[in-house]
């Protein structure tokens, strides 16, 4: 009674309180439920090469239409989840099914990469290591294109543990991307650290490259040191052909947007996908531009 006095002062307990009510704990299990059942699914977002104009990959994210709620966004779930430890299931199951979907566009397009999100959660998952690789083997997938998507703060709860797992996953072959670059605690020097090969700037940062001035000098600023820490740079969020002309003079490798695409269910994906791969996107206009 006492001990839960003095963390009810320090607003712990209501925040546990919070935690496993009893609706969010019958959503986690509906959520067990839902992967059981295949209630989710994947969307697929494109990534665009800005050298090459093609399209080098998706990104895998996921959507859940619950039988009563109807569709639940990923803001309502994944942070539970992982507070919750259910997450991991979901990790499973999104490399599982991940895979599973990109040997079907595999044939067609032989070199395509798949991200898939992941969270610092799952760095401590028994076995991580190993089931991604079986996925891989079953799907006669390269480990080079698999990328995993790791947030930054994500990233840093337990740098000791989560450093290790990232290198003992970087050393099979598989990418390491570090999400939403920008936000939340930037730590350079833990970003040293890590095997990454790709660093996502956050859509925060690229919102406003047209009209702020700051903006630019600091995503400028970052693809710079990126490519100085040897990464790649991806911009999130990119919606419209001005922001990604900027983005490619900036020398930024890759991007991701609305003006790209939405994600997209995996048969309009690989329509997608036979559409816009005769030509190289949007660079008609950006060449028509520097004529
Ligand atoms: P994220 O990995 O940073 O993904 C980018 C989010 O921005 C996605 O939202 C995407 O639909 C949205 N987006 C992409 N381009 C644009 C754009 O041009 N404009 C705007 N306004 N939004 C854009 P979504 O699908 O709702 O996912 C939100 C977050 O949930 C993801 O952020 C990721 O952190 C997490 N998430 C989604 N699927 C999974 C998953 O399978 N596993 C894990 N662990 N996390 C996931
Ligand atoms: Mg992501
Ligand atoms: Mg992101
Ligand atoms: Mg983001």
């Amino acid at each position: 009674e006492n001990a839960s006095q003095g963390v009810l002062a320090t607003g712990v307990y209501s925040h546990e309180l919070d935690i496993y009510s009893e609706s969010r704990l019958t959503l986690m299990s509906d959520l067990k439920e839902a992967l059981i059942q295949e209630q989710t699914s994947l969307h697929y977002q494109p990534k665009l090469c800005l050298k090459t104009g093609r399209v080098v990959g998706v990104e895998a994210l996921i959507r859940w239409h619950h039988p009563e709620r109807g569709w639940v966004f990923p803001s309502d779930f994944i942070p539970l989840a992982e507070e919750t430890g259910v997450i991991t299931q979901l990790t499973r199951w999104a490399v599982e099914r991940g895979t599973a979907d990109l040997a079907t566009l595999t044939g067609d397009y032989p070199d395509l990469e798949l991200s898939i999100n992941i969270s610092a959660r799952d760095l401590s998952a028994k076995g991580l290591v190993e089931w991604i690789q079986a996925a891989l083997q079953r799907h006669n997938l390269r480990p080079e294109q698999l990328t995993l998507e790791l947030t930054e703060t994500a990233a840093m709860e337990d740098p000791e543990t989560g450093l290790k797992a990232l290198v003992a996953l970087a050393d099979t072959g598989l990418r390491i991307s570090v999400d939403d670059f920008g936000t939340g605690y930037s730590s350079l020097s833990y970003l040293k650290q890590l095997p990454a090969s790709e660093i996502k700037l956050d859509r925060a940062l690229i919102i406003d490259i047209l009209d702020s001035e700051s903006s630019r000098v600091i995503v400028e600023t970052a693809v710079n040191m990126v490519h100085g820490l040897g990464y790649q740079v991806i911009a999130e969020g990119v919606e419209d052909e001005e922001a990604a002309q900027l983005l490619r003079d900036m020398n930024c490798d890759r991007l991701q947007g609305y003006w790209l695409s939405k994600p997209m269910p995996l048969n309009d994906v690989r329509r997608w996908m036979a559409q816009h791969n005769s030509a190289a996107i949007g660079f008609a206009e950006l060449e028509a531009d520097e004529a």
